[in-house]
């Protein structure tokens, strides 16, 4: 079959052994070399060469196991296909290596080889006329032409249905189309062969036939082959554009393995019918142009994946993500002001300040649709009810409600996602968040925004400031997204138990509305409004079972719990419940039986009689279920020293009662400080003792054996017992002069009474903070007297009336007038003191 026309290919051929399969005449296949003489080839004659010529090589299949490769050359196939080097790339990794990419071009068959090193050369035989490939001859030259012609016929027809069962906007199937109706029909037992799905095998089987009509034999049956497996497949479905891309290879002539058409394999089926599920969703998900982009790029890659590769998972799981976010759906708003503030009532008892802000705030929400007014944060201690606001304010305006609890986040990656390439990377909680709720709109309470920590992972705080600015926050763009969503919708709300740790940034961001503790009577009002009724629902139990009477929440208030919220108040009003649910559970099941059992109502009736209902809690029984009182008469009990006063402090956590005790024994001077303090506290208690010697001989204040000057051969220390958490701020001043001048002076300070005020080296009383807190503190507590600052006497204003009410108010301008007050029957030396400096006040 040596043409006498044409094309001639050298007679001389460099061989390419290849194991990646076969390479038919008419296709482009790119090869992997990495074996010695085919690197050899490559560096010696392809890339030395300038001519033409020297792009041609053959190309023969190596038929042995790639295993047994030697440096022997194996037995040699005996027909190949001549094939123009198009493209080659070098690399070195992970080993030396080229990549070819070859066009066939004709058969040939091996008749000598002419050397075996560095590479193979080898004197061969051409046997397909290359002409016929170059010129775009339409009538093919066997049209007609008896078997022959019948064949190519054949072939033709079935290659037609084929493509008719297709979709041609697909790319592989548009090219086949192409060189359908372009390439002379010999041509297409090897360029079919090569793009439709067929095993290594039969390519081999197409490649030896030599003849044209052993071709057109061997290559009709894999077209039909392929022809009644779609039949089958589109009887069960609608065939998808992925399902094509299948049926022809994808891959450039298909000599890579790719994966192959199973029509029994339901694996793959599955897996079919999945992508085109997921890529209906992604068109259905609304998402906007850019995401859309992505998700569309993402799927494409994700198709072409092997299952078993770690990534499917990575981009199956993300294209979910992407498909469930809620991008344009959101709730419809639907706030009545007046509807509001009868919600808002009916959720809170008392936080009056804080409801008004909250419905101005959604006023002008509902007069301004596109609100960019500041985040409202809550600041108060826990249990004060400000997640439950945050709760009520979605409720309001109808719309999801999220928490996000941000204590202890001190990575950035927690707020805005992991980027894609980590192992296990997620999402941020902004947008987790909105996954949950499901809408773009909800309300979101970042809870504890004063508990954000920082690392080395990147400021938390920052990323935060880009969701909550509205100027940026349109086009939040989570890590793990890569693509921006719009944050512009949600409705943020912050807390914290203080401001003082907020990042500056954020709080500056924050419209801050304190909500301070509530009052023994506010407290009896929630319980008896809300966490009893909650409660009671919550243990299935009804009114007309259990009764609290309010003494006895007052009881549990005053000795069973000591918060400035209600939190561990409903925990108590729980116990009680589900102490209540077993007897009340006991006694059905005692009514049960006596009912079914009839003939001995005595037995059972004696062990468990049904209670009267409803059962009601008296002191008696809150004892028994919640044990002994745990803070009974803890103030005056503790007062029975000299050394010991009662100071005000205040935390995150609301106001705290504190007690400083002080002791002293035989030394050289030496104090000592105790109880986790921060450097103001010890400068304060320096401050104290400064004060107390110079003043000893107005107060009489002796050391341990009597002498003038307290500290001498003595050590004193002094303690802050109660809580782990770090005291400061200057607020003990006064309360450690009392505790010293107690200790001192050997007498006890008042068991009614409590204090707060800074001090100076003169004996002044200067203003301190947080005074609400603390003065219901001390009422918590039980105190009867609490001596403030002068300055702070304003503060008292906002105090509930039963709370001024009930308490003693001394307001000090020196450490003079505190002694008078802490110490029954005054202060010795006291009155006369009291007219030392009173210029001094005026000059502050
Ligand atoms: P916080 O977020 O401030 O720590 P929560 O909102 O979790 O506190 O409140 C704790 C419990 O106390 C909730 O069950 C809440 O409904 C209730 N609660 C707090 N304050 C009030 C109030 N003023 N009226 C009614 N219930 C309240």
């Amino acid at each position: 079959m040596s043409s006498d026309a044409g094309i001639q290919i050298p007679s001389r051929l460099p061989l390419l052994l290849t194991h990646e399969g076969v390479l038919l005449p008419g296709s482009t296949v790119r090869l992997s070399v990495d074996s010695p003489r085919n690197m050899h080839l490559v560096s010696q004659r392809l890339l030395r060469g300038t001519s033409l010529k020297s792009t041609i090589i053959g190309v023969i299949p190596n038929t042995r196991d790639p295993e047994h490769d030697t440096d022997d050359l194996p037995t040699l196939h005996k027909i190949g296909t001549a094939g123009i080097a198009v493209q080659v790339v070098g690399s070195n990794w992970p080993k030396p290596h080229y990549t070819l990419l070859i066009t066939g071009l004709c058969r040939f068959r091996v008749s000598s080889l002419l050397k075996e090193r560095p590479f193979v050369l080898a004197e061969v035989e051409q046997l397909d006329k290359l002409d016929q490939y170059t010129t775009s001859a339409t009538e093919g030259a066997t049209a007609g032409d008896g078997e022959l012609g019948e064949l190519s016929q054949n072939f033709y027809q079935a290659a037609v249905q084929l493509l008719g069962m297709l979709d041609t906007s697909v790319p592989v199937v548009a090219k086949f189309r192409r060189l359908l109706d372009s390439l002379p029909r010999e041509t297409l037992p090897d360029v079919v062969a090569s793009m439709i799905r067929t095993s290594n095998k039969e390519k081999l089987q197409v490649l030896d036939a030599v003849s044209l009509e052993e071709r057109f034999k061997k290559a009709l049956p894999m077209l039909t082959r392929q022809i009644d497996g779609l039949k089958l497949l589109q009887k069960t479905r609608k065939i998808s554009p992925d399902n094509e891309k299948r049926v022809l290879s994808v891959r450039k002539g298909g000599v890579f393995p790719g994966r192959q058409f199973n029509l029994e394999g339901e694996d793959e089926d599955e897996d079919e019918d999945d992508t085109a599920a997921l890529e209906k969703k992604i068109h259905r998900a609304n998402m906007p142009e850019t995401a859309l982009r992505v998700c569309l790029k993402e799927l494409k890659r994700l198709k072409k994946m092997p299952q078993s590769m770690p990534e499917f998972a990575l981009t199956r799981n993300y294209l979910d993500l992407m498909v469930e976010l809620p991008w344009s759906k959101s709730t419809k708003d639907c706030l009545d002001i007046r509807a509001a503030r009868t919600l808002l009532d009916n959720d809170h008892y008392a936080l009056d300040k804080l409801k008004r802000r909250v419905l101005e705030y959604l006023a002008v929400r509902q007069l301004k649709t596109s609100l960019k007014g500041p985040i409202l944060c809550f600041v108060g201690p826990p249990g004060v009810g400000k997640t439950s606001v945050g709760r009520s304010i979605a409720r309001t305006l109808g719309r999801e409600f999220h928490r996000i609890a941000l204590g202890g986040v001190c990575d950035q990656s927690d707020i805005r996602g992991h980027r894609r390439t980590y192992v296990g990377s997620m999402p941020g909680r902004i947008i987790n968040g909105l996954k949950t709720v499901g809408v773009n709109n909800p309300v979101f309470l970042l809870d504890e925004v004063d508990k954000l920590g920082k690392s080395l992972q990147g400021d938390p705080a920052a990323a935060l400031l880009e969701v909550l600015d509205p100027e940026q926050n349109h086009s939040f763009t989570d890590h793990y997204l890569n693509v921006a969503f719009d944050l512009s919708q949600v409705l943020f709300i912050a807390t914290a138990n203080t401001t003082a740790t907020i990042p500056p940034a954020l709080l500056d961001r924050m419209e801050v509305l304190q909500i301070p503790g509530y009052t023994q009577e506010e407290r009896v009002e929630i319980a008896h409004r809300h966490l009893i009724p909650n409660q009671l629902e919550q243990h299935g139990l009804t009114p007309q079972q259990l009764h609290i009477p309010q003494d006895t929440t007052q009881n549990i208030i005053s000795r069973y719990t000591r918060e400035a919220g209600v939190r561990s108040l409903e925990r108590k009003i729980g116990a009680i419940c589900r102490a209540v649910a077993v007897k009340v559970a006991e006694g059905h099941r005692v009514t049960k039986t006596e009912a079914v059992t009839t003939e001995s109502p005595t037995q059972q009736g004696d062990k468990a009689a049904p209670p009267e209902m409803p059962i009601v809690i008296d002191h008696i029984a809150l004892k028994d279920i919640l044990g002994p009182p745990l803070f009974e008469m803890e103030v005056s009990e503790r007062l029975t020293l000299p050394g010991v006063a009662l100071g005000l402090a205040w935390t995150p956590l609301g106001g705290e009662i504190m007690f400083v005790e002080a002791s002293r024994m035989e030394g050289d001077g030496q104090l000592t400080l105790t109880g986790q303090l921060g450097d103001v506290m010890k400068e304060s208690a320096h401050l104290a003792i400064s004060w107390l010697r110079t003043n000893a001989k107005t107060y009489q204040l002796t050391n341990m054996v009597g002498g003038p000057d307290p500290l001498e051969g003595t050590d004193i220390h002094l303690h802050f017992p109660a809580g782990a958490v770090t005291k400061d701020g200057p607020s003990a001043g006064v309360t450690i002069v009392t505790c010293l001048a107690s200790l001192f002076s050997g007498r006890l300070v008042r068991s009614d009474v409590a204090m707060t005020g800074e001090i100076t080296l003169r004996g002044l009383v200067l203003p301190v903070g947080g005074i609400k807190d603390k003065v219901l503190a001390a009422h918590r507590a039980g105190v009867k007297r609490v001596i403030l600052p002068k300055r702070n006497e304003k503060d008292l204003e906002e105090l509930p009336a039963n709370v001024r009410a009930d308490l003693d108010f001394i307001t000090a301008v020196n450490l003079d007038e505190v002694l008078n007050t802490a110490f029954d029957g005054g202060f010795p030396g006291a009155s006369g003191s009291t007219h030392t400096h009173p210029q001094l006040t005026s000059k502050l």
